[in-house]
């Protein structure tokens, strides 16, 4: 892991204080009622925060991956739903800058990165998860248009974006037949489903998207026909890291809440920290977040030099989430009967904490992905 720069270490300490200062105040209250807290986001783009790993030419700070990771944990501490908006926009926008053709690219570039418009990434479908190769939404060539009809499920910032990574079938063929389009999310025939009324994570807004006979510019394909799952694949290794960073943030704010629990809650004339078990439940769970936190920052640092990290954001993804479960849980138990209660956040950390086991590929997924890796027979195995 390289060192942090001063300028890398400043911009962190504003990330910290900012995220304490506007993000932690309105976590609770937009997580109940529901509140997709767009201005947050704008916020974040005015201070240069939404395209942080994407090249200055393209409108980005340049930043190497690592650095980015940290910035989305230290908002993730603060109110996951921002951080995991911040990590699903990068990802989109990732797909969409890194495969557009050039005039599309350049048109599109500094809007994105400047967090002008929010991306969304959409793989998944009501019959299609972890098995992304099965997806059905289809698009027909015709004339100088792609028609698109289908319906995507999950889609995380569905209709808030203001564009789609979509992945669609272009042929029959079970994995070359896939295709990713950039579609803005103007494009006449898109509609969207009620919000899913999910047990945690409620700022995030997840929708189906359907497509009637939407008409997508064939300009709009990224990469090459058929070239779409490698892309969901590619843009995944990526993403995952997103979320490993969105579950250190999650884990670390459970165990500032169970640390100043256990300080000053007093049984049997003693601060319950005193007594051996729960000092030690305390240490395993910092331990566990600092092994999480370094197995991201590692994975970061082989993408940044270029190297193979599919393996290693796999497990990067798995670990931190099974970490942020188990440090969740544990600071609800040392918070007691108050960590069962929603006067206190702990209780809604851990709701949270099960969407990241979830998202972005399964723990079972990844556990495939590591395991396809050691064994040498990896095959396309996705769910977004
Ligand atoms: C809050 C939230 C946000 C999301 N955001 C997005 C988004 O923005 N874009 C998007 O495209 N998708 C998104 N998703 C969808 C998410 O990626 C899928 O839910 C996930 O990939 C699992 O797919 P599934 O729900 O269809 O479960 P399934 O694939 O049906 O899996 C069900 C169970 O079977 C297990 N399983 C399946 N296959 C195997 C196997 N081969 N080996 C072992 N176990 C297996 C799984 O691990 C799981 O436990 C989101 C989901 C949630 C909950």
């Amino acid at each position: 892991m390289t060192p942090l720069t001063t300028d890398q270490r400043d911009l962190l300490d504003l990330v910290r204080s900012y995220a304490g200062g506007r993000l932690a105040p309105r976590a609770a209250e937009d997580e109940r009622a529901g509140v997709f807290p767009r201005d947050l986001l704008a916020e974040l783009g005015s201070m240069d925060l939404m395209g942080l790993p994407f090249p200055e030419e393209l409108g980005g700070s340049g930043q190497p991956y690592g650095v980015y990771l940290r910035v989305v944990e230290e908002l993730a501490r603060a109110f996951l739903s921002v951080g995991l908006s911040l990590s699903v926009h990068t990802l989109a926008t990732w797909g969409v800058l890194t495969h557009a053709p050039a005039p599309l690219r350049d048109r599109v570039a500094h809007r994105m990165t400047a967090g002008e418009w929010l991306g969304a990434y959409s793989l998944s479908e009501p019959a299609s998860g972890s098995d992304a190769a099965s997806l059905s939404t289809r698009a027909v060539r015709d004339g100088d248009a792609y028609v698109v009809n289908g319906t995507k499920a999950w889609v995380t910032h569905a209709g808030e974006a203001d564009f789609y990574l979509l992945l669609c079938r272009t042929d029959e063929h079970r994995t070359r037949g896939v295709s990713a389009l950039y579609v803005p999310a103007d494009t006449p025939g898109l509609s969207f489903a009620p919000p899913e009324r999910k047990m945690g994570l409620r700022s995030s807004p997840t929708r189906q998207v359907r497509y009637d006979d939407a008409r997508v510019p064939a300009a709009h394909l990224l990469g090459r026909e058929g070239e779409g799952l490698g892309l969901a694949l590619r843009a995944l290794d990526s993403g995952r890291l997103g979320i490993a960073a969105c579950a250190v943030g999650l884990a670390q704010c459970a165990l500032e809440h169970a640390v100043a629990h256990a300080r000053g809650r007093e049984q049997f004339g003693r601060p319950i920290g005193d007594f051996q078990g729960v000092g030690f439940m305390l240490a395993d769970m910092a331990t566990r977040i600092a092994a999480a936190r370094a197995l991201y920052l590692e994975a970061a640092a082989r993408r940044d030099a270029g190297d193979e990290h599919r393996s290693m954001a796999a497990m990067a993804k798995l670990f931190a989430t099974d970490t942020a479960m188990a440090v969740t849980v544990d600071a609800v138990q040392v918070l007691g009967g108050y960590g069962y209660v929603t006067d206190y956040p702990v209780e809604r950390l851990m709701r949270e904490a099960k969407a990241l086991q979830i998202v972005e590929g399964t723990n079972q997924i990844q556990r495939l992905v590591v395991s396809r890796g050691l064994l040498g027979n990896g095959s396309a195995v996705a769910g977004a």
